[in-house]
C-alpha cells in the first residue's frame, strides 16, 4: 500500500547560519525521506524558515534594513546551505506567508470559538526608551539567588537558577541600556491549564511520542500527575512593536513566534500543493485523512511539538501528528561545539573548505539511531570511519573489479547467480527496517558486514591474479560482473545516506535511478556498464584542520544576546508553562517508580577498558550543605591514605548529617573538575532510573577505606 506522508524538520530561525548541530536533524530526516520515497511512497518534505520575533526585528534594526529584506537574505542562504548537504526537501517556504497566516488565524479562532483563549493584563519590563516590552533574555541583572552580574531574564548561567525577570536585581534593557520600568498590558492566553486540553494530552503524549519511552516519561513528568495540572496557560501573544501576524480581533497584539512556527509546516505545504495538485491539504490537516505526519525536532522543543502543538491542533479540529520524534544534540570531540576551539562548525565553511558532504551524511547516520541521545563528532573518528568504510570497504569492490570488465569484456556483464548475492538481496528488508525505525547505525552496520563479505569475495578470486592467468577469462568475467553486482546492491542500501554518490553510481553502471525494490533483481549478462570513474577520495587530516582553523574565533565578547548554540533563537526559551518546562533537568523524573530501568546498555568494552577506572572504598568523613548550591552535598572522602573533596549532585535525596560516617564507592582516578563551589575530586558512584531517587552505593560491612573496587 502506499502510504501518503508528511514530514518535516524543526523549522531554522532567520536570524544566523546554518551550523553542523543544526544538520544532525536535516540529515536525519532527509535520510528518512529519501528512504520513504524508494519504497515507493508519497512521502512530502516540507520545511521553512521561522522568521518572526524580537530577535529579527531587532537584528534588521541594526542592520539598517526591514525585517522582510532580511528574512529574504537568510531564506537565500539556507537554501543554499540546505542543497549543498543534498537535504531535499520538496518545499522549503517562509513563515511569514499567507499560507501560514491563513492557518493560524484559521486555528486561533476556532481556540477562541471552543473557549480556550482567555485575555490577561500581566506586568512586564518595559523599556521606555526602546519603546516596547522587553522579552526575558534581553533584561540583564544580577541574579536574585547568587548575585552573579550580567545574567539574563530567565535563568543564570552561573548558579543555573531559573527566575521570573521581574527578580532581577539592578535590571537593565540589553536593547538600549535604560532601566526598565513595570508596565501592564493586556496578554492573549492559550488555556492549557483547561481540564479538556490535560486529559487529551495525558493521552495524546503516550500516543505521539509512542516510539520514544524516554520522551513519554519527560512530557508526563512536565504534564504532572493526575490532577496536579502542572501546565499553566500558554502566553501567545505580544505587544507592538513586534514582527509577526496581528491578531485579527486583537490591533496592535501579534501572534507569538512560537504559535505560528510549527503551523508553518501547513503553510509550508498548502504553499507545496499549489504547483503539486495530486496533494490534498485537507487529507493532511483533517483528521481521518488516511495519512501521516512527522515531526524531527531536537530535544529542546519537544514541550512545543509534543505539548502545545498537539493541543492547539486538536482542539481547533485539526490532525495531531502521527509521532514526533526527537533526537540529542550535537558535541564535537566530546564537548559543546566551541567558537573558540574552531567546533562551532558552519554549513557554509565546511563546504567552502571542499569537504564532500557526504561524508559528514555517512558520519552522522553511521552515529544516529533512534534515541534522544546527543551524538558525538569525533574528528578523529570522522577520518577514520569515512576512510575505512566508505573508500576502503564500499567504493573498494568496484574500483578492484570495474577496470576489467571495460578493459577485457567491452563493458558486458556476465549473468551471475550464487548464494552472496542471494544473501546480500535477502538482506534488504532488515536494513530496511532498521531505516523505517531511525536505526541508521545500525542499517549502515548490516551493509558495511555485507561490504566486508564482498571484499572477501574479491580477495578470495583475485581477478588481477585471474587477468594473468592463460584461459581463465570466463572467471575472471564472472568474479568481476559479480563483485559489481554485490557493489549495485549495497548501493542501493546506502542511497538514503549518499544520494550523490549513488547517482554517480547508476551513471557509472547505466542504470535507471535506484529504488528499493531493485535489489530483487541483478544486472542481467549483457548488460553494458560505462567507465569507472572516481567515486570518492579519502578525508585528509589536514583538511579537518584546517575547517578548525577557518572556524576558530578569538574571543571577542558576545553581543546581546547570544543565542545557545543549538536553540532556534534565544525568545523561543521562555514562557513555556514555567520553569520547570524549560529546563531539562539532570534529576530523575518524580514520576512513579514502577518499571525503573536505566536505558540501553552501554557498548561492550574490555577487562582493560574496565581497569583504568580506579574504583575505592571511601569513607565520608565529613558531609556538608554547599551555599548558594540547589543540587550539590560538599563530601570530605577519607580513602585510608589521603582526603579527597568531591561534590556530589545527591542533595535531593540526602540530608547531609546521615551521611556522615558511611563508606561509600568513588572513582579515585577521575580527572578533577572545577566547579563553581571550588575543585572535585572524584565522584562517588550511586543508582538512578526514570523513577525517583537517587541511591549511593555501599560496600558490605568490614571493608576500609581506599580498598580496591574490581
Ligand atoms: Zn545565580
Amino acid at each position: 500500500m502506499t502510504r501518503q506522508i508528511l514530514v518535516t524538520s524543526a523549522l531554522p530561525y532567520a536570524n544566523g547560519a546554518i551550523h553542523l548541530g543544526h544538520l544532525v536533524e536535516y540529515i536525519q530526516t532527509d535520510i528518512w525521506v529519501r528512504f520513504q520515497k524508494m519504497r515507493g511512497h508519497a512521502c512530502w518534505y516540507v520545511c521553512a524558515d521561522d522568521t518572526h520575533g524580537t530577535p529579527i526585528m531587532l537584528r534588521a534594526d541594526k542592520e539598517g534594513i526591514s525585517p522582510e529584506e532580511l528574512i529574504a537574505r537568510v531564506h537565500q542562504e539556507h537554501t543554499r546551505d540546505f542543497a549543498g548537504f543534498h537535504v531535499a526537501f520538496d518545499n522549503y517556504h517562509s513563515t511569514h506567508s499567507e499560507e501560514t497566516r491563513f492557518f493560524a488565524n484559521d486555528i486561533y479562532g476556532k481556540l477562541k470559538a471552543a473557549g480556550l483563549i482567555e485575555v490577561r493584563a500581566i506586568e512586564q519590563f518595559y523599556d521606555p526608551v526602546k519603546g516596547m516590552f522587553l522579552p526575558d533574555r534581553y533584561i540583564k541583572g544580577e541574579c536574585p539567588k547568587c548575585g552573579a552580574a550580567d545574567q539574563y531574564g530567565d535563568s543564570c548561567e552561573a548558579c543555573g537558577a531559573a527566575y521570573a525577570p521581574t527578580d532581577l536585581k539592578n535590571p537593565v534593557s540589553a536593547v538600549s541600556g535604560a532601566v526598565p520600568v513595570r508596565k501592564s498590558s493586556d496578554h492573549y492566553f492559550f488555556k492549557l491549564s483547561d481540564p479538556r486540553c490535560q486529559e487529551f494530552l495525558r493521552r495524546a503524549t503516550r500516543e505521539v511520542c509512542k516510539t520514544q519511552p524516554e520522551a513519554v516519561n519527560k512530557l508526563q513528568e512536565w504534564l504532572g500527575e493526575e490532577g496536579e495540572n502542572k501546565l499553566t496557560d500558554w502566553d501567545i501573544s505580544r505587544d507592538a512593536p513586534y514582527f509577526g501576524f496581528e491578531i485579527p480581533d486583537a490591533p496592535g497584539k501579534y501572534f507569538y513566534v512560537w504559535l505560528d512556527a510549527p503551523i508553518g509546516y501547513f503553510g509550508s505545504l498548502k504553499h507545496l500543493a499549489a504547483r503539486r495538485p495530486e496533494i490534498d491539504v485537507a487529507a493532511f490537516t483533517r483528521p481521518g485523512g488516511g495519512t501521516e505526519m512527522y515531526h524531527f525536532v531536537g530535544k529542546d522543543i519537544l514541550y512545543f511539538h509534543a505539548l502545545f502543538w498537539p493541543a492547539e491542533l486538536a482542539h481547533a479540529g485539526y490532525r495531531i501528528p502521527t509521532a514526533v520524534f526527537a533526537h540529542g544534540f550535537l558535541t564535537v570531540d566530546g564537548q559543546k561545539m566551541s567558537k573558540s576551539r574552531g567546533t562551532f562548525i558552519t554549513a557554509e565553511s565546511y563546504l567552502k573548505q571542499g569537504l564532500n558532504p557526504e561524508w559528514l551524511r555517512y558520519y552522522y547516520a553511521a552515529k544516529l539511531n533512534a534515541s534522544m541521545e546527543d551524538i558525538d563528532l569525533n574528528l578523529d573518528d570522522f577520518i577514520a570511519r569515512v576512510n575505512s568504510d566508505l573508500v576502503g570497504k564500499y567504493v573498494n569492490i568496484a574500483s578492484r573489479c570495474a577496470g576489467f570488465i571495460h578493459k577485457r569484456f567491452g563493458g558486458k556483464l556476465a549473468a551471475v547467480s550464487g548464494d552472496l548475492l542471494a544473501d546480500v538481496q535477502t538482506a534488504g528488508e532488515a536494513i530496511a527496517a532498521h531505516y523505517e525505525s531511525r536505526e541508521y547505525g545500525k542499517a549502515l552496520r548490516e551493509v558495511m558486514a555485507l561490504a566486508d563479505r564482498a571484499n572477501q569475495f574479491v580477495n578470495d578470486h583475485a581477478p588481477w591474479e585471474l587477468a594473468k592467468k592463460e584461459g581463465a577469462d570466463a572467471e575472471l568475467h564472472r568474479v568481476c560482473s559479480e563483485a559489481l553486482n554485490l557493489f549495485r546492491l549495497l548501493t542501493i542500501y546506502l542511497k538514503p545516506v549518499l544520494p550523490k554518490l549513488a547517482a554517480d553510481v547508476e551513471a557509472f553502471l547505466k542504470v535507471a535511478p535506484l529504488a528499493w525494490a531493485d535489489a530483487a533483481t541483478l544486472l542481467p549478462g549483457g548488460h553494458v556498464i560505462g567507465e569507472y570513474k572516481h567515486l570518492t577520495t579519502r578525508v585528509e587530516r589536514k583538511q579537518i584542520d584546517a575547517l578548525v582553523e577557518a572556524n576558530r574565533e578569538s574571543l571577542a565578547p558576545a553581543a546581546a544576546p547570544q543565542p545557545h548554540s543549538q536553540q532556534r533563537h534565544a525568545e523561543h526559551q521562555q514562557h513555556v508553562a514555567g520553569a520547570t518546562a524549560a529546563s531539562p533537568s539532570p534529576q530523575p523524573s518524580p514520576r512513579g517508580g514502577e518499571g525503573v530501568s536505566g536505558g540501553a546498555f552501554a557498548p561492550t568494552i574490555g577487562i582493560d577498558d574496565f581497569s583504568k577506572v580506579d574504583l575505592r572504598v571511601a569513607r565520608i568523613a565529613l558531609a556538608e550543605h554547599v551555599e548558594g548550591a540547589e543540587k550539590l552535598i560538599k563530601l570530605t572522602l577519607d580513602l585510608g591514605t589521603e582526603t579527597r573533596t568531591v561534590f556530589a549532585g545527591i542533595k535531593s535525596a540526602y540530608d547531609p548529617a546521615t551521611l556522615t560516617g558511611r563508606l561509600t564507592v568513588m572513582v579515585a582516578n577521575l580527572a578533577p573538575r572545577k566547579m563553581k563551589f571550588g575543585l572535585s575530586e572524584g565522584m562517588v558512584l550511586a543508582a538512578s532510573g526514570e523513577g525517583p531517587g537517587i541511591f549511593l552505593l555501599s560496600p558490605d560491612s568490614g571493608a576500609q577505606p581506599g580498598m580496591k573496587v574490581k
